[in-house]
């Protein structure tokens, strides 16, 4: 209307001044429903078009601001086998840490979604060590999610064996399988932890697996019919005893009963000053590096 080339509110207050005054000069664009005639159709046509540009230049802003924190986790090994660690662990705040970490995923049910949801209204994140094998293009998405939430996507070898009755070639490939799976579905170059199956591990297989060995030194019990009252009883004894800060917690994001655990434990965790954490980025909060082929069951 004022031939600036934008479409404004400015536009708004030529339209009206000239259907006012009729003596203004505006633009030929002002005829909006081309009706040749310039009137109060025009004017109300006008207020559309900079209401709906004003609401997209918000959602732009909003997407904007709610676009994830990617972690720079990177692939390679440091010297000696150090693991390359650059979590940012910034958002923390000087909370006590406990890294509840969750196996056997991807999965079809609802767990996996319930365990994340609890997470993220918390502001928490964890690590999720998924089983290769497992990976289809019904669920590969769930690994795609936990990226994106600034979760820790890691391995749980392709079919799950015990690696300590397996030979060399089999451990290695076992982990590359589903390293180069994951690697695919996230569009990225990296390793990646690895919870050994069954938590079974000999000196054979911290030479052959090229990153950190994660177990634990809690487990909730969850694959051997623990209820979720009794999971969340263990981990509250923990934190009221003073053992909880800086653990590596074990469960498996296939159980309901897990899901419903986590869902209390996250809320009552916040107002007992904890955060739950990926374990890079508890290692990296408490100045501990990793290495490739050693195990972990907690940042002591
Ligand atoms: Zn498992």
């Amino acid at each position: 209307m004022n031939t600036d080339g934008k479409v404004d509110a400015d536009d708004l207050t030529a339209m009206l001044c000239y259907l006012v005054t009729q003596n203004q000069q505006i633009g030929e664009t002002a005829d909006l429903n081309n009706d040749q005639q310039i009137n109060a159709r025009d004017l109300s046509l006008l207020k559309q078009k900079i209401m709906a540009a004003a609401k997209t230049a918000e959602q732009q802003q909003t997407a904007a601001q709610e676009q994830p924190q990617q972690q720079e986790q990177q692939p390679v090994q440091l010297a000696a086998g150090q693991w390359y660690n650059t979590a940012n662990t910034s958002w923390i705040n000087g909370r006590k840490v406990v890294a509840i970490s969750f196996d056997d995923g991807p999965v079809t049910g609802t767990s996996a979604s319930r365990i994340q949801d609890a997470l993220t209204k918390q502001g928490f994140h964890a690590t999720f060590f998924y089983w290769g094998s497992k990976i289809n293009s019904g669920n590969e998405n769930e690994i795609r999610e936990a990226e994106k939430r600034g979760f820790e996507v890691a391995n749980h070898t392709w079919t799950h064996p015990k690696l300590t009755e397996k030979d060399n070639n089999t451990i290695l490939s076992e982990y590359n399988q589903t390293k180069d799976k994951l690697n695919s579905i996230l569009g990225v170059n990296r390793d990646y932890l690895l919870r050994p199956p069954y938590l079974a591990v000999d000196d054979k297989v911290k030479n052959m697996i090229p990153s950190p060995l994660i177990n634990c030194g809690i487990d909730s019990g969850d694959w051997n019919k623990a209820t979720t009252q009794q999971m969340i009883d263990k981990i509250q004894a923990a934190a009221n005893n003073g053992t909880l800060n800086g653990q590596v917690v074990l469960m498996h994001e296939t159980y309901d009963t897990t899901a419903a655990a986590v869902e209390q434990l996250c809320p009552w965790l916040a107002e007992h000053g904890y955060a739950i954490v990926t374990v890079s980025e508890m290692f990296k909060y408490n100045n501990k590096d990793m290495f490739k082929g050693n195990v972990y069951n907690n940042c002591f």
